[in-house]
């Protein structure tokens, strides 16, 4: 049985034979093919018969850059093959393995390039039969690669293995090329003359039957590309082929086109072009799909990166607001103890220690609880809340705080608050937090130290809460990224507060902000929206009660 692996159908979309030319790319096409047309207009005029001078190093120059454009395009078509294993491709790539080696035999025997008659030892109509074979083998090529192209990718692929397909082809070509070569050296005298006499490049069979074959069969190859078309590969080989038709045409102007006149030139310009046409296409489409996965590989980086960070700072921040009702935990616990293990227990001390330290668990466990509907940006714990409850809330749980750093209160709130709608535990740790990091400031600061927290209502409707202190201030380079994840000055910070206190306002469509406190220290205020249904509520009410 032959193994077979598999090439990823998502790879197609990565191929510029599967990829849909763009509306760009068709226009890019077009404008090509006018432009040959053209040219074909200026080249099949009278400068046509122009003689210019004859450069016998044109031929070579003009085979080895065909023989190395066609053969680079075949090593990627061939490539192309390897990912897709279409039996289509197989047949493009053979096509211009063939031109490419075609050429070889074709500019040994052209008279003057090699030798003054050419070489191998062949009769003056060997290169126009060589050409001739060229310019039929490679359309036939594309009708094969248009019949062989399937819609149904995971029905057009080989089975074998890729060096056995390549290698089978490229021996075919070789034998093609080789029999070729054979029948117009060493067999010239049974093929009909193609040319009239020794300087002119078109005789009358020439300008008949074989240039007539040539152009049937460029048409049709076009005309079944043109049925079965669908990739930006299909696209550039239709530009080739009608780059084909009109460089045969070039051959069927009823006037004699001699070798080395504007003409004769021109036709080798339209040749250069169908030669490397594709592989431009090739190398500039892999080239921009190579750009293009280089960004979809560094933005997937980017998201992973992210993501770790993310989980860094729901770890971090877990263990940030657990931090501290389980140092109250501890210290009531030691307390408790303390007031057992004297010499006259006090159970009263003990029973209120003991509370404590199941409110700081219940703390806990709601703050954790918190932290995650945060990150999963639930929105069902959000209750009615009174904005100056939670603010005495969190100034009687950092009392004693307040009073082991000497620091003096102020509280200003206004009474007609609105109300609004919020996840009661998640504010109290955006105040806790902003309490919190004030007393740390001032701790470290000299001078009086003083925390003023104020509520009001805001301009837009909402409540507005600062927490001004006296203490260092934030310095003026990191203003920016004091909200940041992870960024701290202290030693033993986290640099989770601002950023979890930021998104949980954020959360409730508030928006917190810093700014310096006069004279020294900083105030962080925060908004949150009124709760309009609840307002709504109350107007009726009132309206209610007015009524009766
Ligand atoms: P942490 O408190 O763990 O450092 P935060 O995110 O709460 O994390 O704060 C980040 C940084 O912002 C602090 O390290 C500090 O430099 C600065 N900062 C926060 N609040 C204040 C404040 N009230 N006064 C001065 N600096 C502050």
């Amino acid at each position: 049985m032959v193994k077979t692996r598999s090439a990823a159908p998502e790879v197609q979309a990565f191929t510029i034979s599967s990829l849909p030319p763009s509306p760009a790319q068709r226009r890019l096409a077009l404008g090509v093919v006018l432009a040959l047309m053209a040219a074909f207009v200026v080249a099949a005029g009278p400068l046509s018969t122009v003689p210019l001078a004859r450069i016998d190093a044109f031929v070579p120059m003009y085979v080895a850059a065909m023989f190395v454009s066609d053969g680079i395009t075949a090593v990627l078509l061939f490539a192309q093959f390897a990912i897709l294993r279409s039996h289509a491709l197989l047949a493009i790539a053979s096509g211009y393995l063939f031109t490419a080696l075609i050429v070889i035999p074709y500019g040994l025997t052209f008279p003057g390039a090699f030798a003054p008659e050419g070489l191998l030892g062949a009769g003056l109509q060997s290169p126009p039969w060589l050409y001739f074979l060229w310019h039929v083998g490679f359309p036939l090529s594309v009708t094969a690669y248009a019949l062989l192209k399937n819609a149904d990718p995971s029905k057009q692929r080989w089975k074998g293995t890729l060096t056995t397909a390549s290698l089978l082809s490229a021996a075919v070509v070789v034998a093609a090329v080789c029999a070729a070569t054979l029948l117009v050296t060493a067999g010239h005298a049974l093929l009909p003359r193609l040319l009239r006499d020794t300087v002119s490049s078109a005789g009358p069979l020439y300008q008949s039957s074989a240039a007539r074959i040539v152009l049937v069969n460029a048409v049709v190859a076009l005309m079944v590309l043109w049925i079965r078309r669908g990739s930006v590969l299909d696209l550039w080989l239709m530009v080739v082929l009608c780059d084909y038709v009109i460089e045969i045409s070039l051959f069927m102007i009823p006037v004699v086109v001699n070798r080395y006149s504007f003409g004769w030139y021109a036709g080798r310009f339209f040749g250069l072009i169908s030669g490397t046409l594709v592989l431009f296409v090739l190398l500039y489409e892999i080239t921009t799909l190579y750009a293009r996965l280089v960004n979809a590989i560094l933005s997937q980086r980017r998201e992973r990166e992210a993501r770790l960070m993310t989980g860094d700072a729901v770890s971090a921040s877990i263990a940030h607001e657990v931090n501290q009702p389980l140092s109250a935990m501890i210290a009531n616990a030691d307390a408790g103890l303390n007031w057992l293990t004297r010499a006259v227990p006090d159970l009263e001390e003990a029973k209120a220690a003991f509370t404590h330290i199941a409110a700081d668990g219940h703390r806990a466990g709601a703050v954790i609880a918190g932290t995650r509907a945060m990150f999963k940006k639930d929105v069902r714990a959000r209750t009615t809340l009174d904005v100056n409850e939670i603010i005495r809330g969190v100034l009687a749980v950092v009392h004693d705080e307040l009073e082991r750093h000497r620091v003096s209160v102020r509280v200003e709130l206004t009474d007609s608050l609105p109300w609004v709608n919020g996840d009661r535990v998640q504010l109290q740790q955006v105040l806790l937090n902003l309490t919190t990091n004030a007393i740390e400031s001032m701790a470290t600061a000299d001078g009086a130290r003083a925390l003023g927290v104020t509520s009001e209502i805001h301009t837009s409707g909402g409540v507005l809460v600062s927490v001004k202190d006296t203490g260092t201030g934030v310095a003026p380079e990191d203003v920016d990224r004091i909200f940041a994840p992870l960024f701290t000055t202290k030693g033993h910070g986290m640099g989770m507060g601002l950023s979890i206190s930021r998104s949980i306002i954020e959360a409730h469509d508030g928006r917190l902000w810093s700014a310096p406190n006069a004279p020294r220290g900083s105030v962080f205020h925060f908004v949150l929206p009124a709760d309009t249904a609840m307002a709504a509520g109350r107007q009726a009410a009132r309206h209610a009660g007015a009524g009766r």
